[in-house]
């Protein structure tokens, strides 16, 4: 009888063959990455789809070099928001006609405030998180500057969320999985809350939308936001989304009013009405060139199961984790991420006293992880990219370098690049 030890679920053997068993395998040949590197920050820009350049292609030699403006019908681009919309709608929980495709994130979530505001306008606090993602808070800061009086409330720096649930609560914007720690919130048992204090959730799904399966409608969210360039691989400032459940369509007013959002947008009418369905939430020309990635990397996850992602993110966490900690406690790396894969997004995040130059020290040697101040080392584990063997490699490398202190050769100091 083979008897198998816990070190031997963590050996390369054992990685090699859930590599061997993986259904999701075949779809790393739909991507392109660099020969040698191990990509762990799929979570903050997306590998980018071998389909880009066919699709970018027809983009500028038939539709625009071609047809000129005829391809605003020939080609579909002025469904595009709505068409793409549906299909990102699918990996949300979203049933069709209540998401678009627009703008970018902050601006999106600028929109989606001001709507709940516009559905709750006796009330005059917003609630978020002091560690959410500054984009999100900056955002309720620019709508409080038209909308004076308005009060932000940040849980986890004024109280925890359900004590700043009163009833002078408009909306709860949150983002569902944080991004440093990785830690997910319960979007069902939330929203649930939020709602019993008569308030409005909205939802940033910028870490989960394509790293696990989301239920927008189910949940009962309101709004929702996110962007296309991380886990849904659009590449580099890809075109964002906006959900807008079905029963506000009629009443949600939101301010940027564009010539998109209105009823009848080629009546060139005088006065602003705002169109009937999701339409209301657009502003301006979607941009075709930037929706063209996105289109190619929704051709593979249209073919996706979701649910076979988020087990292969549970199962490469796990592996992550595992490794880690037989060496964590001898060299000060603590894991900041819940241990309980229900309370987990699909990134792992440890804190270390010399965070940066770790960090430097493993892209210097092919595994790209990302550091996040103060002092967090960031893995986001995308699993139509990734195997359980680089997960096994990565692991090692970042061993090998607290072991032999090769670390200390990079700079301990954040420049002004981009981590
Ligand atoms: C990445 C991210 C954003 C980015 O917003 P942009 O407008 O696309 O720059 C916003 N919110 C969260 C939570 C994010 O993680």
């Amino acid at each position: 009888m083979v008897i198998t030890s816990s070190a031997d679920a963590l050996s390369r053997e054992a990685a090699r063959a859930a590599d061997a068993a993986d259904p999701l395998a075949h779809i790393r040949g739909a991507f392109d990455l660099p020969e040698g590197t191990i990509y762990l920050d799929g979570n903050s820009l997306g590998a980018l789809p071998k389909g880009v350049r066919a699709r970018l292609a027809t983009l500028v030699d038939q539709e625009w070099g071609r047809d000129l403006i005829a391809s605003w019908n020939k080609a579909g681009w002025m469904h595009k928001p709505f068409t793409l919309g549906d299909r990102i709608g699918r990996l949300i929980g979203a049933a069709s006609g209540q998401v678009v495709v627009c703008d970018s994130t902050s601006v999106n979530l600028f929109k989606v405030l001001a709507a709940a505001l516009s559905l709750r306008s006796g009330r005059n606090v917003v609630v978020s998180e002091a560690g959410n993602f500054p984009t999100d808070v900056y955002m309720v800061e620019g709508v409080a500057q038209l909308k004076p009086g308005l009060v932000l409330e940040l849980a986890g720096r004024d109280g925890t969320l359900d004590d700043l649930l009163t009833n002078d609560v408009a909306a709860v914007m949150l983002t569902e999985v944080d991004f440093r720690s990785g830690a997910r919130h319960d979007m069902a048992a939330v929203t649930a809350r939020i709602h019993a204090a008569g308030a409005l959730a909205i939802w940033d799904l910028a870490h989960s939308a394509g790293a696990f399966p989301v239920a927008l409608d189910a949940a009962g969210a309101d709004f929702a936001v996110g962007c296309s360039y991380k886990y849904l691989n659009a590449g580099p400032g890809g075109p964002a989304y906006l959900y807008a459940a079905a029963r506000h369509h009629g009443a949600a007013l939101q301010p940027l009013t564009g010539w998109l959002g209105h009823a009848d947008p080629f009546a060139f009418d005088v006065g602003f009405r705002p169109a009937a369905g999701i339409a209301r939430f657009l502003c301006g020309t979607p941009s075709m060139l930037a929706f063209a990635p996105l289109e190619a990397s929704l051709d593979i996850w249209d073919r996706i199961d979701m649910s076979a992602v988020r087990a292969k993110s549970v199962a490469l966490a796990e592996l992550f984790i595992a490794r880690v900690d037989r060496f964590a406690a001898k060299h000060g790396l603590v894991c900041v991420t819940p241990r309980e894969p229900a309370h987990r997004g699909s990134q792992v995040a440890f804190t270390h006293a010399q965070a940066f130059a770790l960090i430097r020290a493993l892209i210097a040697e092919g595994v790209v992880g990302d550091f996040r101040a103060p002092d967090i080392l960031r893995f986001g584990l995308t699993p139509l990219t990734l195997a359980y063997e680089d997960v096994w490699r990565a692991t090692a490398i970042l061993e090998d370098i607290l072991d032999s202190g090769r670390w200390r050769a990079h700079s301990a100091e954040r420049g002004t690049e981009v981590t």
